[in-house]
This record gives C-alpha cells, sequence and structure tokens, in this order.
C-alpha cells in the first residue's frame, strides 16, 4: 500500500479512520492529508453553529482542541444567551411574588 500524498510505500500503513485512505507514518493524521473525512466533519460543525447549536470544543474521543476561531464563536453564542436568562429570571421572580400577592389577599391578609 502506497501512502496517498506521497506515494511512500510503508512498511507500516496506515489507515485514516475517518477517509479510509492509507497513508505513511508522517502523513497519517487527517490534518497532513486533506482528509476529506475531516473536511465534511468541519462542515457539519459550521452547518450546526450556523443553527445556533452548541457546539462541543473538543473532537469526540480525541481530546484535540478545535482553532481558536471556533473556540471564539463557541463563547460568543454563548454570550448572546446571557440576555435571555436573565430575562427568564425576571419573569420568574415577577411571577413569584405575584403569585404570593395573590395568595395573601385571598386569605384576607392584604386588603
Ligand atoms: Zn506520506
Ligand atoms: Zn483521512
Amino acid at each position: 500500500m502506497n501512502c496517498e500524498v506521497c506515494g511512500e510505500a510503508d512498511s507500516m500503513p496506515y489507515t485514516c479512520s475517518r477517509c479510509g485512505e492509507t497513508y505513511c507514518v508522517s502523513h497519517r493524521l487527517p490534518e497532513y492529508h486533506e482528509c476529506t473525512g475531516l473536511a465534511v466533519d468541519k462542515a457539519n460543525r459550521e452547518m450546526l453553529r450556523a443553527e445556533g447549536e452548541e457546539v462541543p470544543w473538543f473532537e469526540k474521543g480525541s481530546g484535540k482542541a478545535l482553532t481558536e476561531d471556533s473556540a471564539t464563536a463557541s463563547r460568543n453564542s454563548k454570550m448572546d444567551l446571557w440576555p435571555d436568562k436573565i430575562l427568564l429570571l425576571l419573569i420568574i421572580s415577577i411571577a413569584t411574588l405575584g403569585a404570593g400577592y395573590f395568595t395573601l389577599s385571598l386569605i384576607g391578609v392584604i386588603q
């Protein structure tokens, strides 16, 4: 089996688990052979992020950090969620206060 990138015949060829092609020891990593599986993966992540979905910073199992860009994008999307949470908390506390007042007035504590 020859490496798909440099054509070198290796005695210990590696098969990429993402694209299924064969590579030598120096081209075995997806980053070093322009892996099609990696490109699909990246496209999927970009698509999910565009739809506002939470995308993990780390790839499953590999523990490899994504690029700085994706980390920043993920942080930004978290920031956007803040006002929603604050609004929700506000509504909950107003509703709780309202319900308490209503109960008290119902049993005649507050006229
Ligand atoms: Zn190679
Ligand atoms: Zn590959």
